[in-house]
């Protein structure tokens, strides 16, 4: 969608905020390391930097000319122009004599001057600091309202008017409710409040749709954002968005903001989830979504039209899919291997000996299973770079695509490192509760995979120890139960091929047709030219090129 990306042409910075400079609440500031006391005030949109607090509150302006002749720190870089004859000394006043703009009281603890150029420097709920104050005033921008005062609309609240909103909120009852919201955010009653917007935030559950009947007139025309979600996957027939719109047929009905939680709004998009994802049958409702969205620091992803609004409601309910396939994996190998040692450790001995050694499962058959799995798996992080290395040399280009299960392998390797880790992380906690002439045993491989960020470096230490280790009992008979060999022995199958393909391949001949075909050399495809010279012209000679 073109208009997905642009960013609101209503400049929802320019309200934050008159108040006068608060004095210094925090310690210093250590990135401007100018000893100044740490900053307060809440950027909008990451976009503007605010007077330093102190003994003596800098102008605005002042403070923009000093950024100007010193190299910007990178958190202040992209600081507005403030016009000429503006700010000076003692003065705080803007253009159109407006008072200076000062967020001093968008501060919360734990808000760093770093954090002005991240979309998530907005206030936790519990930390809100607008309270009370009447000279805060609402950007002079788009008023959006709020259907709900629960979690979620309080959390909207507070981001929209964080980034420049006006927003009013409707509520049943909002005499209880308006203490919960800044004191920029208007709380009225339900009709009130969609009399005043155009564009409303539905935060009330699909359960209660059906009581907002009643303001089906004064919703009229307007653009609806369904926010909700289900408790299961594909709970209802239709989606809750298509409910909505059925509910409400003279409104457009937009589904978005659904996958970003509560918490998210209020903290922001720390833990990377910074997508809203946005569907609607009308282009320019989608638009106008996708625009106040990007103002609230989000990235809009266009999904398409209404029909999508049950894959996106689907979402937040898949729990972690990257990992369903490397735990699957790890609970396989487990499995195996636990099966296996379990034949040998202890149904061997009762069967041939008559010992009973079902003591031995908990922690012993455990902590020989868990440092096979590690090593099965840290292995097969390897194993598909391997394979994918292989192909490219065997069809001679790196343009052609490797097959499915190769291509989802390799998008899980992070996956599959970070599990093997896990079973490490386990082994050696088990090793602890052996005795220490148990573990000695495993001290090295601990070592080795303790070093994560050595991936590769883990795996050949490992694999020398497990060599080490298993050499004397792979040709010990009495190691063999039920001709089974040494489960170290079998573990070194995966790990052996990987280190002896990764050997292969750094031979220099073989090295070097890799690199090439890696950017972007590809087999017989030659451009034949003749040089001027093999004509007689000039010298003779032959030459060929890479396309
Ligand atoms: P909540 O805390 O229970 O709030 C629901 C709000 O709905 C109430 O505060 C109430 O506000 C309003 N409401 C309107 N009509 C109602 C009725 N007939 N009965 C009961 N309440 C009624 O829920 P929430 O966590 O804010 O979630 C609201 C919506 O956002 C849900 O659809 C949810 O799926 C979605 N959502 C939530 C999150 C999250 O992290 N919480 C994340 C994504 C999406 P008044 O009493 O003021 O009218």
């Amino acid at each position: 969608m073109a208009g997905l990306g642009s960013s609101s042409p209503a400049g929802p910075t320019a309200g934050l905020g008159s108040r006068q400079p608060r004095e210094p609440t925090a310690g210093l500031c250590p990135p401007c390391r100018r000893g100044q006391p740490q900053h307060p005030g809440v950027p909008a949109r990451g976009r503007a930097i605010f007077p330093r607090a102190g003994p003596r509150p800098t102008p605005p302006a002042r403070q923009y000319r000093r950024r100007v002749k010193s190299p910007p720190v990178p958190h202040q870089r992209a600081l507005p122009r403030m016009p000429r004859g503006h700010g000076r000394r003692g003065r705080r006043t803007v253009a159109g004599g407006s008072p200076a703009p000062d967020v001093s009281s968008f501060w919360w603890p734990g808000w760093h001057p770093r954090m002005s150029r991240g979309d998530m420097a907005k206030p936790l709920l519990g930390h809100w600091s607008m309270e009370g104050d009447p000279s805060i005033t609402p950007a002079a921008s788009r008023t959006i309202g709020v259907l709900g005062s629960g979690d979620f609309a309080r959390s909207l609240a507070i981001r929209l008017v964080c980034s420049g909103f006006k927003v009013v909120v409707g509520s049943r009852n909002p005499k209880r409710k308006a203490g919960l919201f800044p004191s920029a955010a208007e709380v009225t009653f339900q009709a009130e409040a969609v009399k005043k917007t155009d564009v409303i935030f539905v935060a009330v559950f699909r359960e209660h749709y059906s009581t907002l009947c009643d303001l089906a007139d004064v919703l009229v025309g307007k653009i609806l954002v369904d926010v909700s979600n289900n408790t299961e996957i594909n709970h209802h027939k239709e989606s809750n968005a298509e409910y909505l719109a059925s509910l409400f047929p003279a409104c457009t009905v937009v589904k978005g903001f659904n996958v970003v939680s509560a918490w998210t709004l209020q903290s922001g998009a720390r833990d990377g989830n910074k997508q809203v994802l946005i569907c609607s049958n009308n282009q320019e409702a989608k638009r106008t979504v996708a625009e106040i969205a990007q103002v609230m620091g989000f990235t809009p992803v266009d999904m398409g039209c209404m029909s999508s609004a049950r894959e996106i409601e689907n979402i937040p309910l898949h729990l972690l899919p990257a990992w369903k396939i490397p735990i699957f994996l790890a609970l396989g190998l487990f499995l195996c291997f636990f099966t296996y040692n379990l034949i040998r450790q202890v149904i061997h001995p009762y069967i041939r000996e008559q010992k009973n050694k079902l003591y031995k499962i908990p922690i012993e058959v455990v902590n020989t299973t868990l440092p096979c799995v590690a090593y099965v798996m840290l292995s097969l992080v390897y194993l598909p770079g391997v394979l994918a290395a292989c192909s490219q040399l065997y069809y001679g280009t790196k343009y052609r695509r490797f097959p499915d299960w190769l291509d989802q392998w390799l998008q899980h390797r992070k996956q599959i490192g970070l599990l093997s880790f896990f079973c490490a992380a386990l082994h050696a906690t088990y090793s602890l509760c052996l005795p220490m002439r148990r573990s000695h045993r495993y001290q090295l491989i601990e070592t080795a995979v303790k070093q994560s960020t050595l991936g590769f470096i883990a795996l050949v230490i490992s694999t020398l120890h497990t060599l080490t280790y298993g050499w004397s009992r792979a040709f010990d008979e009495n190691q063999y139960k039920f001709y089974l060999p040494p489960t170290y022995t079998l573990t070194l199958l995966v790990p052996c091929t990987v280190i002896l393909a990764k050997v292969i391949f750094s031979l220099p001949c073989i090295q070097q047709r890799l690199l090439r075909i890696r950017r972007g050399w590809e087999k017989g495809r030659y451009v034949k030219f003749v040089l001027p010279s093999a004509t007689g012209e000039y010298s003779s000679g032959e030459t060929s090129s890479n396309v």
